[in-house]
């Protein structure tokens, strides 16, 4: 059995995008992921490469010159591209799941026409900023402000963690105005937005993450998306499906650690034995298989629910909290399988180790993944 996504029952479209990310992720990706993870070098040819190829249309419709895939394909190519450097994969994912989505939703013909069709097309790169230094789990308790003067709107705050904020074309930025949090198409070229410099950290180091200090960004008013005021909706709607992506982002990361355990157990010997002769190894390899296969389920279930229009929020927040614990559970077992090799930079295992440390934490947290299932539990309330 295969721990990777097996072609047998994939359609064919499906088959072929996932050999198109595996030999994408096989040749410009994993050979170079270790260097970019040690000198925290963001790939920015290699997410365009990626968008030539289509993937950073993958959730936009055709007629805005996206892909158009069902959210099942577009988990079954994220998870190619993170089982061979989640940092990579994390771009893709925000991207594609968050403010593709909200535009998609949301935004006005004319906003696809100038900016959704830019990011389909690969040409345009897109961040999402919410949290703030003060806001993260709470993040309705966000403090940048957006205010009307004629026709545009003036924007002042300071966002923390922002993924691609230095590196992408345009963020989505949310803001509180008079009625309530409201959602800003923001090009990075507009005068006041400042990202800060890049944070230094403990795993998906190849990513960028930034604060970002808005000062008096002035916007035309048609930047704005949406409704002014129904912003945070449209945000939990794009985390719906941005956890979705988080939920296969572990999956790859667990994957990959999985197969260089079982490759490093086959060879490794101790005793007059390879180590997957011991029942004890055996036990823990078939542990971390099990999981693994458990969490990509549920992350494709939760898929096929959003493909068939359902409210997806419980079931996204299940895939993202179980598959999460998941890449930090058997990371953790595969760099113990290797021993002391595990613990050492030349060997793979403990950057998958840091790596999948994140997916706990962003996108809501294991603590708040909980609160909403447990809240889905009782819809009354
Ligand atoms: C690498 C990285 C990239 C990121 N990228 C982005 C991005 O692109 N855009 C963006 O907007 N944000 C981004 N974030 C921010 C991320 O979403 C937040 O860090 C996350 O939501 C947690 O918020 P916080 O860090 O403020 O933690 P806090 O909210 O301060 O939480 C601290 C601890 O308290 C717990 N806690 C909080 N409230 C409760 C509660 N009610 N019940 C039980 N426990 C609770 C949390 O679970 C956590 O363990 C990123 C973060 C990182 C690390």
């Amino acid at each position: 059995m295969s721990i990777a996504i097996e072609p047998a029952g994939l359609s064919e479209t499906q088959r072929q995008i996932v050999e198109l990310a595996r030999e994408f992720a096989r040749t410009r990706i994993e050979p170079f992921a270790a260097e970019w993870d040690r000198t925290a070098h963001f790939a920015r040819d290699v997410i365009d490469a990626l968008g030539e190829l289509g993937f950073l249309g993958m959730c936009a419709p055709e007629e805005y010159e996206g892909m158009g895939l069902d959210t099942v394909t577009y988990l079954l190519a994220l998870e190619e591209i993170a089982a061979a450097d989640a940092s990579i994969a994390v771009s893709l994912s925000i991207h594609n799941a968050i403010p593709t989505t909200m535009l998609v939703r949301h935004g006005t013909p004319a906003q696809k026409e100038r900016f959704l069709k830019g990011m389909a097309r690969g040409e345009l790169l897109a961040g999402f900023a919410l949290s703030e230094p003060e806001s993260g789990s709470d993040a309705a308790a966000l403090r940048t402000r957006a205010v009307r003067e004629r026709d545009q709107w003036v924007l002042s705050g300071a966002k923390a963690w922002a993924t691609n904020g230095a590196t992408a074309d345009l963020m989505m930025v949310m803001a509180r105005t008079e009625r309530g949090i409201s959602a800003f198409i923001v090009p990075t070229d507009t005068p006041g937005y400042r990202p800060g410099k890049p944070e230094e950290k403990m795993g998906l180091r190849a990513s960028n993450t930034v604060a970002l200090a808005l000062e008096d960004v002035r916007l035309p008013a048609d930047q704005l998306l949406g409704e002014d005021g129904a912003g945070f909706g449209y945000a939990m709607e794009g985390l719906d499906a941005g956890r979705l992506g988080i939920a296969v982002q572990a999956v790859g990361i667990a994957r990959r650690a999985l197969e260089h355990a079982v490759a490093y157990c086959d060879q490794r010997r101790q005793f007059g034995q390879p180590l997957r002769q011991f029942e004890g190894v055996q036990f823990k390899l078939a542990d971390m298989a099990t999981r693994v296969e458990a969490a990509r389920a549920l992350a494709h279930v939760a898929g096929a629910r959003r493909d068939r229009g359902e409210d997806v929020t419980t079931s996204a927040s299940m895939a993202k909290l179980f598959a999460s614990e998941t890449a930090m559970w058997v990371t953790t077992q595969a760099v113990q399988l290797f021993g002391g090799y595990g613990y050492m930079r030349d060997f793979p295992v403990e950057k998958l180790f840091r790596d999948a440390k994140v997916t706990e934490i962003y996108e809501g947290t294991s603590e708040i993944q909980r609160l909403l299932v447990a809240r889905g539990l009782y819809p009354r309330g």
